[in-house]
């Protein structure tokens, strides 16, 4: 059996000599393992496809429950990323954030937009923490873990200077009301504009933003994000 689909490629392993097992996140199919033959001979047509980052529409060719992508047509190679380190850790956290909260058989459509939005914007000239932090909202909401950054859910007043995050819930509170970390305002201002869609203008938020999803996302998953220390070094 056939099946085309949009795909990005999330983790490449050597496989024998020539051939490379790679892990993609399909739109229909979820994230998926195929074989890719004879990838690592120079001049393989298929050799630019098989590194981690690429975005392209796959052919998979499944039997027995094992697949192969047959034909791959390049969307976007984001080969810039490989220029600057901050972005390509930037983009090693967007892809282990997509091989922890997807699975295979699930349709992901919205998680792949959103990783691809997020590599964009971390090929462009700008600061990676205002593509990172809307991009783990979307991915954390996409997996049933919504981040609320509304008014505080116990007594219903707006939120302001300091303040806690319930890793259990998502939620900013009062800090009398609630439990949880200790959060700041800059920081639930960051989240609430990712959460909103807007723009977040402040580095300092997205980076105390970032930190906070990432302890929420451990809560969660149980899944340390190695590459975002990686990522925080280098930024
Ligand atoms: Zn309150």
């Amino acid at each position: 059996m056939e099946i085309k689909t949009d795909a990005l490629v999330l983790r490449c392993a050597d496989s024998g000599e020539n051939d490379k097992m790679v892990t993609l996140l399909t739109a229909e199919l979820g994230k998926v393992g195929a074989m890719m033959k004879g990838v690592k001979k120079v001049g393989a047509k298929l050799r630019v496809f098989a590194q981690p980052f690429c975005f392209a529409e796959v052919v998979l060719f499944e039997k027995e429950g094992r697949r192969r992508v047959i034909s791959a047509s390049l969307h976007d190679g984001f080969f810039s990323l490989l220029e600057d380190l901050a972005s390509f850790y930037g983009a090693a956290v967007v892809a282990r954030v997509c091989d922890t909260l997807s699975f295979e058989g699930m349709e992901s459509r919205p998680l792949l937009v959103s990783a691809v939005k997020a590599l964009e914007g971390l090929c462009a000239d700008k600061e990676p923490l205002f593509s990172l932090v809307p991009f783990f909202v979307d991915a954390l909401a996409f997996a049933g873990y919504q981040v609320s950054a509304g008014a505080c859910p116990f007594c219903g007043k707006e939120l302001k200077g300091r303040m806690r995050f319930d890793l259990s819930f998502g939620a900013f509170a009062c800090r009398d009301c609630g439990q949880g970390v200790e959060a700041s305002e800059t920081t639930y201002r960051a989240v609430k504009a990712a959460v909103a869609g807007e723009k977040i203008g402040d580095r300092d938020g997205a980076l105390r933003a970032f930190r906070l999803l990432c302890a929420y996302f451990f809560e969660k998953t149980g899944t340390q994000l190695r590459e975002a220390e990686e990522f925080l070094r280098v930024i």
